[in-house]
């Protein structure tokens, strides 16, 4: 291709929304042969949602959120943020009385005035987080950070865990005083367009793979959803490049779609680092292409650009 060729793709690009570092990295995607995409607001809308809260031990339902969310209060994590937000309406409808502690009014209002104190927080990445209350620890997060911390997981409520898992769903567990009390199930929606574009991928012979620091379980059902067979889930960040790096030395092009901080590194390590625009800064300055529309639709949009520049049949 001619300068002016890559001038105008890069244009053309441009205009939909894909914005592209350089003609090294729209010559390179053509070639890709796997698709790694990240899941959380990558594949999924990155909105999560409580959809159940359920206590183990005799504490009352509105003291087990309030204990929850105060934990979270300073984490940036998306599930953090959806505990947040359940708590807050539990507390507006189920107890009127805590409205009537702040001027503001309306379930829209960010009224927090129901918060604990905490000390010592820890958020604790790819586990969860840790604080004190009331000079008791409170740990929640995943599986690991309980058996990290010696909490027993009694079998009822592994069993509920597995249960929400299978249907799609990230199970938070909560343990306060080293005794688990109760666990979350937090939902996070596919991207509308996701399932069409793992298809066309595949129509264009690319291959889809789903990497995720989420539990096997959820990982298996999300990817099912969406028409991936190739998952590799429980990775940390690390882990995620060095998926990168393995397919890289069967000699293939590996592109990677992502969003988060956690997905930098790997960003950096494809042939082709595709950032969400949605997505933190830190993701976008380590990759090669930046999708201002956060649509997973411009990933085919900027294989098939890179194709027509560069084939010599037109
Ligand atoms: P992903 O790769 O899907 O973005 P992360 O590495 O951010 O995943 O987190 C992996 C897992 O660690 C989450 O699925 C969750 O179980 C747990 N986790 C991380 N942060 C928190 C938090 N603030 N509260 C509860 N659980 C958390
Ligand atoms: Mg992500």
């Amino acid at each position: 291709a001619t300068p002016t060729a890559i001038m105008v793709a890069t244009g053309v690009g441009a205009n939909n929304g894909v914005l592209i570092k350089g003609g090294d990295a729209l010559e390179r995607a053509q070639k890709t042969k796997y698709v790694i995409f990240d899941k959380t607001g990558t594949l999924t809308q990155g909105k999560a949602t409580v959809t159940t809260a359920k206590v183990f031990s005799g504490m009352d339902r509105g003291e087990f959120l309030t204990l929850v969310a105060s934990a979270e209060a300073s984490s940036e994590h998306p599930l953090a943020k959806a505990i947040l937000e359940y708590a807050r309406h539990f507390h507006y409808f189920d107890e009127p009385s805590s409205r009537s502690d702040t001027q503001n009014h309306g379930v829209g209002s960010k009224s927090f005035g129901w918060l604990l104190d905490v000390s010592d927080f820890t958020a604790l990445p790819g586990q969860g987080v840790q604080c004190f209350i009331d000079g008791k620890r409170i740990l929640v997060g995943n599986r690991k950070l309980m058996t990290d911390n010696y909490v027993a997981i009694p079998d009822h409520v592994e069993n509920f865990v597995v249960d929400l898992e299978e249907s799609a769903r990230t199970g938070i567990l909560v343990a306060y005083d080293n005794d688990l009390i109760g666990v979350l199930g937090v939902a996070d929606p596919l991207k509308r367009e996701a399932a069409i574009v793992v298809h066309g991928l595949l129509k264009m012979g690319v291959n889809s793979v789903m990497v995720t620091g989420d539990n096997w379980r959820t990982a298996r059902a999300v990817a099912k959803e969406v028409g991936i067979r190739d998952v590799r889930a429980e990775v940390m960040p690390a882990g995620k490049a060095e998926v990168i790096r393995l397919l890289q030395k069967g000699g293939s092009i590996v592109a990677m779609v992502g969003d988060g901080i956690n997905d930098s590194p790997a960003l950096a390590a494809a042939d082709v680092g595709m950032a969400i625009g949605a997505g933190t800064d830190i993701a976008i300055e380590a990759a090669d292409y930046v999708l201002m529309r956060s649509s997973l639709e411009d990933v085919i949009t900027a294989i098939d650009l890179s194709r027509k520049t560069f084939s010599r049949i037109r």
